[in-house]
């Protein structure tokens, strides 16, 4: 198969790269692995133009039928490797086909840091444990709230999430220290430190209600943010040469290319992008519109 454009990730990224190019009339195939965060979210109550909010899944649902709509192809397949040809085609291989394109646009996003906490998954549908307070900050206003994080990273997370609700715990895990001067940062705004060690948690039925230390303490809560960090799907733009940040993200220009020619990228694999939906549908206009005029 030969196609103007290969777009790998069928999340909001890649599906709304799809339907722009589509309607450019570009010949576009989406390969899906089928682990978009976006299939994660519960609610989204910040998604441009759904007032009373839109599930994860359902808006991945529309985005596709949309793709589909104006001739887009989507696969729900892995590309394993990728490369690029001396004549400046691609090569994208799954477990048993191999594709060729012209145009190559990586939306493989990223996979959250999971702390380790049982029916995890559920916890998350339920809207217990959350990784965005940019995206649900609003939702908390005025719990009791918990946040998972490791030294810095973590401080800033709490003061972000202290924006909402006075009833913040930050438990400090990890190998990282926090500064004196973060320390009282935190004190100043009320917000408790817990460096004990977290020996269990507490659940209630399904739900998650608090973490147990070691020091015998029980820290009961609402909602617990996870703020362990992300791990970057780059395997495959490393193997077609392009160049990516020591975290693996992606740093592009304002057309969203890569350093290799032919290759974009959009949505959260992005080197210093806010991780957003909207960010994503940016991003992923620009790129079509770009990869249109190059072609
Ligand atoms: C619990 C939760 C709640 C959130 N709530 C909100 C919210 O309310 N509002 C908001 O704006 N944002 C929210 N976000 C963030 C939002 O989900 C992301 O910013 C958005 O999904 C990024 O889109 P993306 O297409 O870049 O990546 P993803 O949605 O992660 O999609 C990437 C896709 O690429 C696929 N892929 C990776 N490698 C390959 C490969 N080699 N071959 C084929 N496919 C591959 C993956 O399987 C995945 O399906 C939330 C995130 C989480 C985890």
């Amino acid at each position: 198969m030969i196609v103007d454009a290969l777009i790998v990730g069928g999340g909001p990224a890649g599906l709304v790269a799809a339907v722009y190019l589509a309607r450019f009339r570009r010949s576009v195939a989406v390969f899906d692995a089928g682990t978009a965060r976006a299939s994660l979210i519960p609610i989204s109550h910040n998604c441009p133009g759904f007032p009373d909010g839109i599930a994860g899944p359902a808006l991945l649902q529309r985005l596709r039928a949309q793709a589909q709509r104006y001739g887009a192809t989507l696969f729900d397949t892995r590309i394993d490797h990728l490369e690029r040809e001396s004549d400046g085609t691609f090569t994208a291989r799954t477990a048993a086909d191999a594709i060729t394109a012209r145009r190559v646009v990586l939306a493989t996003g990223v996979t959250d840091i999971e702390p380790e906490l049982p029916n995890l998954r559920d916890a998350i549908h339920q809207g217990l444990v959350r990784h965005c307070p940019i995206c649900d900050g609003f939702e908390v206003i005025g719990k009791r709230v918990a946040v998972l994080g490791e030294g810095s990273k973590g401080v800033d997370e709490a003061h972000f999430i202290r924006h909402f609700t006075e009833q913040l715990t930050l438990f400090s895990v990890g190998s990282r220290d926090i500064t004196e001067e973060e320390r009282r940062g935190l004190a100043e705004r009320g917000i408790q430190l817990v460096e004990a060690k977290i020996t269990d948690v507490q659940r209630e039925g399904q739900a998650i209600v608090g973490l147990r230390t070691d020091d015998g303490a029980l820290h009961r809560f609402q909602t617990l943010y996870s703020s362990l960090g992300s791990v970057a799907h780059c395997t495959l733009a490393h193997e077609v040469g392009v160049a990516c940040a020591a975290s693996g993200m992606i740093p592009t220009d304002a057309h969203q290319r890569t350093s290799v020619e032919g290759v974009y990228a959009c949505g959260d694999i992005v080197h210093d992008a806010l991780n957003q939906i909207a960010v994503a549908y940016g991003h992923a206009a620009i790129a079509a519109t770009s990869i249109h005029n190059s072609l």
